[in-house]
This record gives structure tokens, sequence and C-alpha cells, in this order.
């Protein structure tokens, strides 16, 4: 159901202007990629009528762009092999690494942070600023086992692709880092909207991990309708299809309608 929220609020939010809705999913890392997970995902915003206007986008499939970005990068950047043990409760990296600038396998790619304060706005939250140096410090941007970094690969499609992102505010934190890397590669950042996430009582995120009940396919209209309430959107009583659903949401769809803490998740509301 979490996921369906967010889906659906940036699938209203995109074609109440008239927009575009594109899927893409986040999948860079091999040791957690899900072909279950992702046939799942495909049907379920199929059965609730979330078909994107384009082929889905895969991350997997698109390694080369994401090193050809980290080249661009070269400039900023520098090698890094400290461990994890090493980085132990530190929240800012504090640049041991910063004199490693020649290539040097088995290492990761570290961007360098400056101290600048930066301001965006978020269509949502409002106006908010940060300082790189302050609030996240030089990061990685390509992994020491040849990967690329959520960042980076976000970043690069977000400001290439986009011009609109809507998301789930425990996504947040990484809008920053990101707007940091579209600067540096000369992208034109898109219009953020981070809205809250659905909980539980006890304000834990709906996720696998938390283990919150797969969403069933089975009653699509009424997924739609919770969601819609979830959202604040005050759906009507109404028997809808899944298609007057979507119609009724784009039409009637207000951002300043979503709560800033959205009323939790239960068992009931699991159909
Ligand atoms: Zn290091």
């Amino acid at each position: 159901m979490g996921s369906l929220v967010t889906a659906l609020a940036s699938f209203c939010d995109i074609k109440q202007r008239g927009g575009l809705w594109f899927v893409r999913i986040d999948d860079i890392d091999p040791q957690r990629a899900d072909p279950k997970g992702l046939e799942h995902i495909k049907k379920s915003l199929m059965a609730h009528g979330l078909s994107g206007d384009g082929p889905m986008d895969l991350q997997s499939h698109r390694q080369a762009d994401y090193a050809s970005a980290r080249d661009r990068l070269a400039d900023f950047c520098y090698f890094c092999n400290c461990s994890r043990k090493q980085l132990q409760g530190m929240s800012i990296y504090p640049g041991s690494c910063r004199h490693k600038r020649a290539f040097t396998a088995d290492h990761a790619v570290r961007i360098e942070v400056d101290d600048e304060r930066r301001l965006f706005l978020d269509q949502y939250k409002g106006e908010c600023a940060f300082v790189a140096s302050e609030h996240f410090g030089d990061f990685t941007i390509w992994r020491r086992d040849n990967l690329v970094t959520y960042h980076l690969a976000t970043a690069y499609d977000d400001g290439l692709r986009h011009s609109h992102v809507l998301r789930g505010d425990d996504l947040f934190e990484m809008t920053a880092p990101q707007l940091y890397l579209m600067e540096k590669l000369g992208l034109r950042p898109p219009e953020y909207t981070h809205i809250p996430v659905l909980t539980f009582a006890d304000g834990t995120k709906l996720s696998k991990q938390t283990h919150a009940p797969a969403l069933s396919i089975m009653k699509p209209e009424v997924n739609l309708r919770n969601a819609l309430r979830f959202l604040g959107q005050q759906p009507p009583n109404e028997q809808f299809t899944v298609g007057q659903w979507l119609e009724w949401a784009i039409r009637h769809w207000r951002l300043e309608a979503i709560p800033h803490t959205l009323a939790p998740f239960s068992q009931s509301d699991h159909q």
C-alpha cells in the first residue's frame, strides 16, 4: 500500500498538469535484484491502471551511461579505500583520501564537496537549504565493487530525463547530494515534491523489511480509494472502476490536501 500511495500521488500530480508519467526501477545492485519482485511491481501497477508513458526504465541496463557520468566528474573526485571499520561512527567523511587522485582499482570514487549554501524549492515542503560539507560531506559516487551508487544513478537519470520528481519523504535526505551531482554534471534539476510516507501506528514505514502485507491485486478499485483517502483527497463513497477512480483522482488532485502525517496503516486497511 505504501508504494501505491506514492505512485498514485506522482501519477495524479503530473497527469493533472498534462505531463507524462514514467516508471523507473532502481535495480543497480545485482545482489538485491529480485526478478519476482519486479514482476509483482509490473502486475500491480497494471492492475491499478498505472501504466507509464513509455517502457519501464531499468537502471541496471544503464551502467555504461553512469560510468561516463562518473568520468565527467573526475576533476572533483578522488579514490578512497577506507574500510567500513575506519569510517564507523563518522557521520561526515573527513577526507583522509583526498590526495589519491590517480585511478586505483578496488577503490571507491568519492566526490569532494564545497561549503557553499544552496537553496531549492520543494513543492510540498517549501524552501530548503543545504551546505554540502556540513550536511553530508564527501560522498561515494562509485562503489569499490565497480557499481554506480544510488546517488549518481538517480541524479544522472533525474537530471537528464525528468522535469518533476514526486517521491516519499524517506528519500528527502537524498535530494541535496543528488542536486550537488546534477550541478557538477551541468544537468538541470527537476522540480521536487516530497510527500509523507505511509507508516504503521508506531511510525515505522511500510516495507518488505517491516513485514507490510503485500498489496493484493484482487480489488484494485478498493486499494485506489484507500490510497486516495490516505492522501487526504476525500474520495467519494462510490463503486468506481479503476479507470473511473484514476479519472476522478486526476481531476480532483490537490497536493496541499495531503496531511503532514498520514493516518497510520492498519491491517483493516488491507484487502
Ligand atoms: Zn578514504
